[in-house]
């Protein structure tokens, strides 16, 4: 089944608000097994409106609009498909009467143009709206099925779920739905890992596989089409041990969990305690630790150090190694290492993480924009040293330089 998703909504042209709701339904008709082939964003225009519907009638089995369902003079997508199908639009009585019901007990007067919330296409199925007032409607006509849906995402997400998506699923006899395998990467970035799989990636077929990056971590997605989770196991298992085979050590989970969780997990299993020297990450790694639900009997918490005569104050650095003439400097892999070992003695934790460096947008101490330094100071005594050259803007740096840290943890 070919699907076809038009957002409605001038808001949307002008660029005032995200289309969230077509990647919200373009991941749920994945997970039906729905293949979507368009999405198309139109204004609050009539003729257009009826333009766009008519061009996905003719590349797609499935149409599904969101948007425009509301009351006021600009709500016209059931107007719309009423016209370019010829049918009339009707009042949906239990609609109406919840919508009467609503106003009754505010205690406010229902204007006219409230009841056309309540209106579908004379051939329609409604969709109820448990959490607003105008009815969503799903139709078959010419062999193309129709789902209109309400814009605001807290209304068009439940009716999805609830009704929409069985609707679309009774329509799918016989389309096998996918399944999909979510591979995490840690320590590798997305053009040498793409590198290492060229030859997979390129003779993919089923499953497909699908490498993207976001929020400096690298995912790999396989797909397949299968009758049950069991042969779409038996299909994504070779290609995930042969993607192992050859970049298993950077896979750090098998779901689309951040690694900051993974690190969490295993302290917590392990009953290990961290604690952290910041930087250039300006409080980043504390902050993306503390948005791990449960960190908090791992994590003793942090420091940001981030002038010279804080890690000299708080962390004992000696001031001739931050700026004594030719001296290592703030970014160094000794300051690194010493604000690693001072701040685990003083949060006596097993490790501490310490993280220097330049994000830019202007070089220091004459070191290069996107030098880091990360140490990681153990309890027995021994130490990780990285040092690592990331590129991006201020913002791309600590991010990776804060994944980075992790993945040294994970490691
Ligand atoms: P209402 O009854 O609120 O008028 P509606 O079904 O007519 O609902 P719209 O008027 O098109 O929907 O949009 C209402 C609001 O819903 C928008 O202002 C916006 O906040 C949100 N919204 C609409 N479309 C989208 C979309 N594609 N992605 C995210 N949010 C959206
Ligand atoms: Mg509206």
């Amino acid at each position: 089944m070919r699907a076809e998703i038009i957002a409605v909504g001038t808001e949307l042209l002008l660029g005032q608000i995200l289309n969230t709701n077509a990647q919200f339904l373009a991941r749920a008709c994945a997970d039906l097994g729905v293949s979507v082939y368009f999405q198309t964003v139109v204004g609050d225009n009539t003729t257009r409106l009826i333009e766009a519907l008519q061009i996905a009638k003719t590349r797609a089995d499935l149409v599904i609009c969101t948007g425009g369902l509301g009351p006021t003079q600009d709500d016209l997508t059931k107007d719309a498909l009423a016209a370019l199908l010829g049918q009339q639009l009707i009042i949906h009585q239990p609609s109406m009467d919840q919508i009467e019901r609503v106003f009754s007990s505010r205690g406010i007067h229902m204007v006219q143009s409230n009841k056309r919330q309540a209106l579908m296409l004379e051939h329609s199925d409604p969709l109820t709206n448990d959490a607003g007032m105008a009815v969503g409607i799903a139709l078959t006509e010419d062999a193309t099925h129709y789902v209109l849906l309400p814009g605001p995402p807290k209304e068009m997400k439940p009716m999805f779920e609830r009704y929409a998506a069985p609707w679309i699923a009774s329509k799918l006899q016989g389309v096998r739905p996918l399944y999909s395998r979510m591979l995490k990467f840690a320590g590798i970035g997305e053009s040498t890992l793409e590198h290492e799989l060229l030859d997979l990636i390129q003779a993919q077929t089923d499953p497909t596989i699908a490498p993207y990056a976001k929020d400096s971590e690298v995912t790999i997605r396989l797909t397949t089409r299968a009758a049950s989770q069991d042969e779409a196991d038996s299909k994504l298992d070779p290609t995930e041990h042969e993607i192992r085979q050859r970049l298993g050590a950077h896979i750090y989970a098998v779901s689309d969990i951040p690694i900051e969780r993974e690190v969490i997990r295993i302290l917590n299993e392990r009953k290990l305690l961290l604690a952290a020297a910041e930087s250039c990450t300006g409080g980043l790694f504390s902050d993306l630790v503390t948005a791990v639900p449960g960190s908090s009997s791992v994590y003793r918490g942090g420091i940001v150090c981030y002038s010279n005569m804080l890690k000299n104050k708080l962390l004992d650095v000696p001031m001739h190694i931050l700026e004594g003439a030719g001296s290592p400097g703030a970014v160094s892999a000794e300051t690194a290492e010493r604000l690693a070992e001072n701040m685990r003695r003083l949060a006596d934790a097993d490790y501490a993480v310490a993280i220097t460096g330049v994000a830019g947008p202007d070089e220091s101490e004459g070191k290069p924009v996107g030098l880091v330094y990360i140490a990681i100071a153990c309890k027995n005594g021994a130490a990780i040293l990285e040092k690592l050259q990331l590129s991006g803007n201020r913002d791309h740096i600590k991010l990776r330089a804060a994944k980075a840290a992790f993945y040294q943890l994970w490691k």
